[in-house]
């Protein structure tokens, strides 16, 4: 048996498939058999060629348009003729040949002037690679179409890749690092798929196609189990089974404590796909759509009239529940392709969410008056993510003012009163909440960075992740001010971080007034379970007890109890 961190409860059976992501070796020397050379990567080419052809029979839309214009592109002689140069006319090995030969062409589309052409560069690169691992025989897997019960096993998984997941395949994720808040950690609960981070060389123990039961509560995972342990293991999934139904009653039911306090459970979304899993949960609404969504693994940034196709779906199927829609919150953990983002030191504290926003003011516009065109069709709201201080505030409710005005010059209608609204996720923000909230709609708290940024501990990084943690009085502080700030400003205090359905921490969080609970759509109905057979005075009892308790194991023990 081998024991990981439990990152996502459940209890998972299926057959291995390891992500492996090592970097292509160019090997380069001379060959004397060219013309073996030259056919080898005709007839590699024109099956990655066939590949791009077969893909096309099922995409539509905009998919459709940007695969032909790949298929196009690779037709064009141009892009292999360097290729073929250099094996021909220099005796080059193919793999050799291939990286030089389309790296020049690489070179010259990024030096283009024209945005669009010199973003091309990153078709051409993915080209590349695509023919390379055909040369080199690698096997890239489509995590769009895995096998039925498939277990995913990566070092890690990057945002891009959970976006492209046919989440309904998989049975289990196990990766060597990441921590419970890690963005594939997030995805694994909104899909109820049991996962289990921190297992070190995981992808070197295992093979693809080992059978392996995961218990994403106890991190343990059993590579071919025996009778015995299968047989715990499958107990386990039938209470966890139960359960689930049990909980079922409360789909229709509003979240009312005993004593007549009315909170709001919303969903988190990330992908497209969440808003059908929402709707399954009756939640009240989406307190947060990751907007990045939309970005991912574009090899070019969105255009507006893109986006805004993409908003008005969502709105459209949320009916008049309401739809938190954050901006752009890219860097730190978060890489957009299409971004090109300059390496920091420090990522987590740099160029990063509302900073670039305000910085690509272009970008950031072409988001805003797509949010704003999407906003007739439902009932949408903007939130803007890490907000430090009131001036970055000011400047995007300005720019968003300047979109309004465009628009209405444009007679495009719009909702005049759509609600702007902020992430609380930085310390500093927390502690001026009382400024901040009256210049806003809503605040939603984002514990995810609000703790990272509190206790100075990375998320995501497992060698301090004892510090990080959402039970340390000084996150808990920074919330009520939060909430208070929000409350003396007459405004809507919500939380959208992984510690809104934790069912240790609503208590905690309904003593101190949070009005409205954003969370995994797997988490849902177990939250209104618990508001629904809670008691608010008792809450804010506890609430004020764990207020004057200075030690986060002292706090972590009372709301455990
Ligand atoms: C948060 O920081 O709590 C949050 C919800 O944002 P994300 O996890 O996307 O950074
Ligand atoms: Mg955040």
């Amino acid at each position: 048996m081998l024991k990981g961190r439990g990152v996502s409860v459940g209890i998972g059976f299926g057959n291995v498939v390891i992500l492996r992501d090592e970097e292509i070796k160019i090997t380069k020397n001379k060959v004397k058999d060219v013309e073996h050379e030259l056919e080898y990567f005709n007839k590699c080419y024109n099956d990655v060629l066939r590949e791009t052809e077969e893909m096309i029979k099922d995409l539509s839309g905009t998919e459709l348009e940007i695969m032909q214009a790949y298929l196009i592109m690779m037709q064009d002689p141009t892009l292999t003729n360097q290729t073929i140069n250099l094996i021909q006319n220099e005796q080059y090995n193919v793999i050799y040949a291939t990286e030089e030969g389309f790296n020049s062409i690489i070179d010259l589309f990024k030096n283009m002037d024209d945005t669009y052409m010199s973003e091309r560069s990153f078709d051409i690169k993915k080209k590349k690679n695509r023919v390379l691992n055909r040369l080199l025989n690698r096997k890239t897997i489509n995590l769009g179409k895995l096998e039925k019960n498939t277990i995913i096993v990566a070092k890690e998984l990057k945002t891009s890749d959970t976006a492209k997941l046919n989440y309904s395949n998989v049975s289990g994720i196990i990766t060597e690092i990441g921590g419970s808040n890690s963005h594939v950690s997030i995805m694994a609960r909104n899909h109820a798929i049991p996962a289990v981070a921190r297992i070190s060389d995981i992808t070197k123990i295992l093979r693809d196609g080992d059978f392996i039961g995961l218990d994403g509560q106890t991190g343990e995972v059993f590579v071919n189990p025996s009778e015995d342990e299968y047989q715990m293991l499958l107990k386990k999934k039938e209470t966890f089974d139960t359960e689930k139904v049990e909980l079922e009653k409360y789909r229709d039911i509003d979240p009312i404590t005993a004593d007549g306090y009315r909170a709001e459970v919303m969903a988190n979304a990330g992908v497209p796909d969440d808003i059908d899993l929402i709707k399954t949960t009756n939640a009240e609404g989406i307190g947060l759509l990751r907007s990045e969504f939309i970005y991912m693994d574009s090899p070019t940034i969105p255009t507006e009239e893109e986006q805004f196709k993409q908003y008005k779906s969502v709105v459209m199927q949320m009916g008049e529940k309401e739809v938190i829609v954050r901006t752009l919150d890219i860097g730190g953990d978060k890489e957009l392709k299409s971004f090109d983002l300059p390496k920091e030191t420090n990522p987590f504290l740099g160029y990063r969410a509302i900073r670039i926003c305000l910085d690509r003011i272009t970008v950031f516009k072409a988001q805003l008056r797509a949010l704003l065109r999407a906003s007739v069709f439902g009932n949408l709201s903007i939130m803007f993510p890490m907000i430090a201080t009131i001036e970055e505030l000011r400047e995007a409710k300005d720019i968003l003012e300047d979109c309004k005005k465009e628009l209405r010059s444009e007679n495009i209608d719009f909702n005049e009163n759509i609600k702007v609204g902020i992430m609380i996720e930085i310390p500093s923000a927390a502690l001026t909440a009382n400024e901040l909230a009256r210049e806003c709609d809503f605040f939603s708290i984002g514990t995810n960075d609000l703790i990272q940024y509190t206790v100075a501990a990375e998320r995501g990084n497992e060698k301090v992740a004892n510090i990080y943690n959402k039970y340390n009085p000084g996150v808990i502080r920074l919330i009520k001010m939060a909430i208070d700030g929000a409350h003396q400003a007459g405004i809507k205090c919500g939380m959208c971080g992984e510690a809104a359905g934790d069912a240790h921490y609503i208590p905690l969080l309904l003593g101190l007034g949070l009005d409205e609970f954003s969370m995994n759509a797997s988490s849902v109905l177990r939250a209104k379970k618990i508001i629904t057979n809670m008691n608010k005075k008792d809450c804010e009892i506890l609430a004020n007890e764990i207020l004057k308790m200075s030690s986060s194991t002292e706090i972590e023990k009372t709301l455990k109890k």
